[in-house]
């Protein structure tokens, strides 16, 4: 995804703003981000900046003039406190003010915590820049300025997106630490992308916009001098030693995955970790409490637990298969929520690395208690018969009972069953290894392997190593499922049982860009209840509740499959109907319309004077269309026509 345009065209479509109508970056902290990079910024230059914000001169006074630095009383001139707490201090104090109040102060409304991802900024701002005074760079503040900023496309997402960045940690809540893979399938762009895109165009120094984009990337092949890449080592290391002290930007189960390249650059044994954690909980005690705000403390037992967590991040939490070649991890459970994505991926890797001849994938379904072929790898000369190849659990019978009781390969031959001749006769061999695929216990699948064709023998060698990938496939496939189903539950409104608000956001922008790559079109609609006020009115909240259940199950009664549908808002329902033109788009409205008119006629003695009707405006998707967001207002300038002319009818954006 490194072509500008897509990267441009992805931050566009997952924000509610373009990106030039965002809020601008405070100017004063863009001046004070551009002179940290200057060698000669004096006194003057810094008060100068500060003077030309009241707001933030008032607070650096109040700054000098706590008890904590010891200064006399009274200091009223920002020249004099610059030259008491020194330029650098002054800065970050003046960036970190500025920086709270324009983006991090604001309601919490849902899972994405600001002061605690404040927290966590702070404390990366602090530790890259001590690191960085370790290591002899050059400008120090700087590193201070890019771990403040690191993680701004969280922020930047939560206040601006269209779905909001707690919505995705809310559908993410039970898969662990969700990855930015998985922010780009919710947001279709993640944080990391976000937040370049918002520093350029803020103009921010080329360091911040940097360390932006690569924090949580491989940097080895981005053209970057020795120094740059240093730079971006050390934001990314004190972002995962902030993880390690549980202060992470925002809170999950897990740490994020510290790269390689990251450790080839700085080792934990050159930063005298204790020292440098006792420093930074000293300074961020201080700016937490002039915020107002807790951190906890205790340095070795921290110290030791930076460097644990370290060396696990390098094995993955999981022991490393043995014959480990090029590839850190077989199945990137990290890298992809999609079993369709991420199992014919793991496959192959198998494949290659063990010389494999054929695999077979079987998932569990639990609620039928048997196992289904989903992925065979490469696929036989001889397409197989449509049949699903299916194994019931309480048909199974031998060795294969043993190896799902035992959670241990087993081979399986010919001779056996009829059960396991079937999956032979797939495979096209006589003989073939069955691997449970485990996560904690509970069955998720049952991986095959076998030769290519039925004269080569099978090579049990590496069977130990499939195992252990096995068990990376069970907690991939675990937390694939777990993410589906909290981001269903997530994506329903509690009063209709249709998609709500997010859901409908995140199908539009599916929808659209699917049809932009096939040139398909699209049709959406708006449909907004009449003078439903007048329900709430006249006969209380709850009947109006209740007209809003009516109105979504007639829209449910007729959806058709493969389309969608939501509650867009109040008593406004989307509807996007697929592979639709102008013809179906009005025919399939017109029927929506006369049947809700049609069930408004049999609610009449509940609603006495009260006609139920609504009104619709369709538009179809066309090529000019930048963003889903336009075919949503053409759809709305349509309804706002069929409401001014007499309400109770549809009408077109085309006509
Ligand atoms: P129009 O025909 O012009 O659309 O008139 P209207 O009365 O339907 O439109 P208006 O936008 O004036 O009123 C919409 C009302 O819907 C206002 C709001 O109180 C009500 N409403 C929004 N959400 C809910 C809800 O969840 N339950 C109930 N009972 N009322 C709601
Ligand atoms: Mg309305
Ligand atoms: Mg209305």
């Amino acid at each position: 995804m490194d072509d500008p345009d897509t990267i441009a065209h992805s931050v566009r479509t997952a924000l509610r703003s373009r990106v030039g109508d965002l809020p601008p970056a405070p100017a004063a902290a863009v001046k004070l981000l551009r002179l940290t990079s200057d060698d000669n910024t004096g006194v003057a230059d810094i008060s100068r900046v500060i003077e030309t914000e009241p707001a933030l001169a008032a607070k650096v006074l109040r700054i000098v003039n706590s008890p904590f630095y010891g200064f006399p009383r009274g200091i009223r001139s920002i020249p004099r406190a610059v030259t008491l707490l020194g330029l650098s201090a002054v800065r970050q104090a003046a960036l970190n003010v500025l920086f709270y109040d324009d983006l991090v102060r604001g309601s919490d409304k849902g899972t994405f915590n600001r002061v605690y991802f404040w927290q966590h900024s702070l404390l990366v701002a602090i530790l890259s820049r001590s690191i960085a005074q370790r290591l002899g760079h050059p400008d120090a503040d700087s590193l201070y300025a890019a771990g403040l900023l690191h993680d701004l496309g969280k922020v930047i997402l939560e206040s601006h997106g269209r779905v909001r960045y707690s919505d995705f940690l809310a559908a993410s809540i039970h898969s662990g630490n969700p990855s930015r893979e998985d922010e780009r399938i919710f947001f279709g762009v993640s944080h990391d992308t976000v937040g370049a895109v918002i520093c350029a165009s803020w103009e921010l120094p080329e360091l911040v916009c940097r360390v932006q984009s690569l924090h949580h990337r491989s940097f080895s092949d981005a053209g970057l001098t020795p120094q740059q890449a240093q730079e971006v080592a050390i934001v990314a290391l004190a972002d995962f030693i902030a993880w390690t002290q549980g202060i992470g930007s925002v809170k999950t189960l897990s740490s994020p995955c510290l790269s390689p390249e990251v450790l080839a650059l700085l080792t934990p044994e050159q930063l005298d970790l204790a020292d440098l954690l006792a420093r930074a909980d000293t300074e961020i005690t201080e700016i937490g409490a002039f915020y107002g705000l807790q951190f906890p403390s205790s340095m070795q037992l921290r110290a030791n637990m930076v460097i644990t967590a370290i060396s696990l991040s390098q094995s993955d939490g999981v022991a490393q298969p043995v014959a480990t070649g090029p590839r850190t991890s077989y199945t990137a459970p990290h890298h992809s929520l999609d079993p369709d994505e991420f199992i014919p991926r793991t496959l192959e890797a198998l494949r290659q690395e063990f010389g494999i001849g054929r695999l077979l994938m079987m998932q569990i379904e639990s609620r039928r208690r048997c196992l289904v072929a989903t992925h065979l790898l490469p696929k036989p000369v001889n397409p197989a018969p449509d049949a699903p190849l299916e194994l019931t659990i309480s048909a199974l019978s031998g060795d294969l009972v043993r190896c799902l009781r035992e959670h241990r390969p087993v081979v399986i031959r010919e001779t056996e069953s009829n059960q396991h001749a079937t999956i032979l006769a797939r495979l096209g061999v006589t003989e073939a290894a069955a691997v449970p695929v485990m996560n904690r216990g509970r069955l998720m699948g049952l991986l095959w392997l076998s030769s290519e064709d039925a004269s080569v023998p099978l090579n049990i060698g590496p069977l130990p190593e499939v195992l252990l990938v096995a068990g990376e496939l069970g907690i991939a496939l675990e937390r694939s499922r777990a993410f589906a189903q909290e981001r269903a539950k997530a994506e329903i409104d509690a009063l209709t049982r249709l998609h709500n608000r997010g859901a409908v956001d995140r199908v539009l922008n599916q929808t659209f860009r699917q049809a932009a790559d096939s040139g398909r079109r699209f049709a959406v609609g708006l449909l907004d209840i009449d003078r439903f006020k007048r329900f709430n009115d006249t006969f209380g909240h709850q009947a109006g509740d209740d007209v809003l259940r009516i109105v979504a199950d007639t829209l449910r009664s007729l959806i058709r499959p493969g389309d969608f549908l939501g509650r867009y808002g109040g008593e406004e329902f989307l509807f996007v109907l697929v592979d639709t033109g102008e013809q179906g788009a009005l025919s399939y409205a017109e029927r929506v319309r006369q049947e809700i008119e049609r069930r408004g006629r049999l609610l009449s003695d509940r609603f006495p004077g009260h006609a139920l009707t609504a009104s619709i405006g369709v538009a179809l998707s066309e090529r000019h269309h930048l963003d889903p967001g336009e075919i949503v207002a053409a759809a709305d300038a349509a309804l706002y026509r069929a409401k001014e002319t007499g309400r109770n009818r549809v009408a077109a954006a085309w006509a």
